[in-house]
């Protein structure tokens, strides 16, 4: 609005029409005066929003959704209902035991922050992609709010949690993933101790990270996916540049909140880093950083082109037994939405399966 010339206050006027009364297209704006909203259009400002223009749904009730901008590109968003067993272990689920319960709405959120990846590890499928572009603050949030819609979620009756864990790394577009965060908590009303981003080691980005105020800053999961520098640099090229301990100093600089862990991934891949003395080393390695952590087991997901394969149940049960020996919380994640390619690493923008 400053911009082109308007007094500042009139972007709550903006907000107001994107966020609360949902609209989507800048000629439905009554709030804004008919010349106003010709002034926007021909300085070039369009309000807008991500549309979904091809919905997958899965036997167990995951959607995964083809989200379209501006420009024609689509990432993925994936809507998992009920949850996605436990990424935020809030604890304390009011029973559902009236019918005024029995409406409410559980979910988790995967969102996308770039359109493909530039990391290119090994095992995932949206390294195929390449990288594309970085989606804007607007992108981001709007996913979300594309969603949210959809199901009719209200923000405050219903318990939503974000994981930015879709395409691409959040941490190589920090500006417009943090600017999306504050929209989110600030306009859609979201709290961002029900978010988690999830990096694979931008230490640059985890610095910066760690200076966010707590309002705004989401919880933190770091993609580990091996227990040393040899095989991760293998595994993951970045850690090449920023190798475990340089991430794990980053993270060190996080002001966790009361409980508050920092979550490590570890995509288990048959034969490769699924071995209990693997566990045993991950184990020491996170012991030593003396930081509250726990972990997320993932067992791979299959993807055309991609010459791993999926460990055996006994190694994933050994494998978090080990961990929790070592007195570290170990959790295996179900994979939600394998049969749609919607599941960690599936995210594509294609229509396989
Ligand atoms: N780029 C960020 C955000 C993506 S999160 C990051 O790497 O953390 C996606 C998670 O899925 C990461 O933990 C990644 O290691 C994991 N993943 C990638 N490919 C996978 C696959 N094929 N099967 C299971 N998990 C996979």
């Amino acid at each position: 609005m400053a911009e082109i010339g308007e007094p500042a206050w009139r972007s709550r006027q903006l907000s107001e029409a994107i966020y609360h009364q949902h609209l989507t297209k800048t000629s439905e704006i009554t709030t804004l005066s008919k010349t106003l909203r010709r002034k926007l259009t021909d300085e070039g400002w369009e309000v807008g929003r991500p549309e979904i223009v091809q919905v997958f749904r899965s036997t167990d009730g995951t959607e995964r959704y083809l989200v379209q901008g501006g420009d024609g590109l689509t990432v993925e968003t994936v809507w998992m209902p009920e949850g996605d067993e436990g990424e935020t272990d809030d604890g304390g689920d009011a029973e559902a035991n009236d019918d005024e319960a029995v409406r409410h709405q559980r979910a988790t959120l995967c969102v996308s922050s770039q359109v493909g990846c530039p990391t290119n590890c090994a095992f995932c499928l949206t390294a195929k992609l390449g990288f594309q572009r970085d989606l804007t603050a607007g992108e981001i949030a709007g996913q979300v709010v594309a969603v949210l819609d959809r199901h009719g979620v209200e923000v405050g009756r219903d318990r939503v949690n974000l994981v930015f864990m879709g395409m691409g790394e959040p941490f190589l577009n920090y500006d417009n993933f943090m600017a999306a965060v504050r929209l989110l908590v600030r306009e859609v009303g979201l709290s961002a101790q029900r978010m988690t981003v999830s990096t694979s080691g931008i230490v640059p980005g985890i610095e910066r990270f760690a200076q966010e105020l707590a309002e705004f800053r989401p919880r933190l999961a770091i993609s580990l996916n091996a227990p040393n520098d040899e095989l991760r640099s293998e595994l993951m090229p970045i850690n090449r540049k920023w190798p475990i301990a340089a991430v794990v100093d980053a993270a060190r600089q996080v002001r966790l909140r009361p409980h508050e862990r920092i979550t490590f991934e570890y995509v288990l891949l048959g034969g490769v880093n699924d071995r209990v003395e693997d566990a045993a080393q991950v184990a020491r390695l996170l012991r030593k950083t003396g930081l509250p952590v726990k972990v997320n087991l993932i067992t791979w997901n299959s993807g055309p082109g991609i010459g791993y394969s999926q460990p055996q149940p006994e190694a994933v049960e050994a494998f978090r037994q080990r961990l929790v020996d070592a007195e570290i919380p170990a959790y295996v994640r179900n994979s939600r939405g394998r049969d749609i390619y919607a599941a960690c690493g599936q995210l594509k923008r294609t229509v396989e399966g």
